[in-house]
């Protein structure tokens, strides 16, 4: 195709062997007889779901993680076969496409527990579903006072079966925290027991998301739940007073300059007119805005990477475009590489600058990557 995207020069690139070298070393770094699950919702945190997890599966992960059915289905389609856990669960009318794909589903309520059963007994399996206990998140999760009375329900049901149980950290990262951590390890491990006591016997327990993982090794058990950490996102998520593991960033984003002016001193720049020039100006626009993902918080306020120095971001940043001061770039012309996430030989911008400036974290910053910024691999094997 003609328009397909890939002439416009604004590009995400996604390194798998970065996303391969964080694996390995959060694997030596935990270590232990213990099962890996990569969570690979929303598009692999927009780092490209389909690819990321063939990687993954060719370095032995166990277990994957989506949020909805929906993204299940386009892991199953791409071929992977290793189990699946919806993270959120699936909403009724997708019980079937549950069953016939094969994923395993979150429940936490005797409603979900039912419809599972039901489409489990009319294609004439047995399913698997892990129960989430909510030990303090207070978002979805039977809450672990309430999780005895869930037991006796599911106990009732002859074509679904526990494979796991499992609850999510509020605070993980934060050690100042602890407490609160442990509290909930111990509100998990007394509801664990109410299934227990009702006959179940889960093959998996899992706690663990990354900081998790990293930060409570008593949390490990037997499944650890990774995201941020696979895509070299620990910066603004993992503790700063403890050993970590060496990351890789797996995402890049980069552009060209598109339109170079000389401008006088005094003039104003781009919408508002919040920028004004100081001096007799070389000023680049490139083609990115807060459409493609760039978050507009960047305005007069971000920089961006020019032939290996650092340019600021003049002005705001609008929907497709972005305006530079590069007055103080040598011999800069148009075409030349413009990094947004990334790094020279001497300088680099992380996810995690970016998620600074815009109040967030890097998570969010490499998951709102729009759909129209063309994304490459490299290390695919
Ligand atoms: C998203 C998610 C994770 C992964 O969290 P990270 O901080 O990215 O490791 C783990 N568990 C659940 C339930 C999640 O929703």
């Amino acid at each position: 195709m003609l328009l397909s995207g890939t002439q416009r020069p604004t590009r995400s690139t996604i390194d798998l062997d970065n996303l391969a070298f964080n694996l390995g070393s959060v694997r030596q770094f935990i270590g232990g007889d213990l099962r890996y699950l990569a969570v690979v919702k929303a598009d692999a945190y927009g780092h490209g779901a389909v690819e990321c997890s063939r990687r993954l599966a060719a370095e032995g992960i166990d277990w994957f993680g989506v949020a909805l059915p929906e993204e299940g289905y386009l892991l199953r389609q791409a071929g992977i076969t290793e189990p699946i856990l919806v993270l959120g669960s699936f909403w009724p009318g997708q019980e079937n496409s549950v069953i016939e794909l094969g994923l395993t589903p979150v429940i936490f309520s005797a409603e979900h527990a039912s419809l599972l059963n039901a489409a489990a007994r009319s294609s004439g399996v047995v399913a698997n579903y892990h129960v989430k206990i909510d030990t303090g998140m207070g978002r979805i999760g039977v809450r672990f006072d309430e999780a005895h009375d869930l037991a006796g329900k599911l106990a009732d049901f002859g074509n679904i079966r526990l494979d796991g149980l499992m609850t999510h950290f509020a605070v993980a990262d934060d050690l100042g925290q602890n407490q609160f951590t442990h509290e909930q390890i111990k509100r998990f491990d007394y509801a664990a027991e109410a299934f227990r006591a009702k006959g179940f016997s889960p093959t998996y327990t899992d706690l663990a998301n990354s900081p998790g993982a990293i930060a409570h090794p008593e949390s490990r058990r037997n499944l650890v739940r990774l995201g941020g950490v696979l895509y070299g996102l620990g910066g603004d998520v993992l503790p700063r007073e403890i050993p970590l593991p060496m990351l890789r960033p797996v995402m890049s984003l980069s552009t060209a300059i598109a339109h170079l002016k000389h401008v006088p001193a005094g003039e104003t720049l781009g919408y508002g007119r919040t920028f004004r020039t100081e001096r007799d100006s070389i000023i680049a626009s490139i083609p990115v805005g807060y459409a493609d993902g760039y978050p507009r918080s960047l305005s007069n306020a971000g920089r961006v990477i020019v032939n290996g120095l650092f340019a600021p971001i003049a002005g705001r940043v609008s929907m497709d475009w972005t305006i530079l001061d590069v007055t103080d770039i040598p011999g800069v012309k148009n075409g030349d590489e413009v990094i947004l996430i990334g790094r020279a030989e001497n300088c680099a911008i992380l996810a995690e600058e970016i998620a600074k400036h815009a109040g967030t974290i890097s998570y969010e910053i490499t998951c709102c990557i729009d759909a129209r910024v063309d994304r490459r691999f490299t290390g695919v094997e």
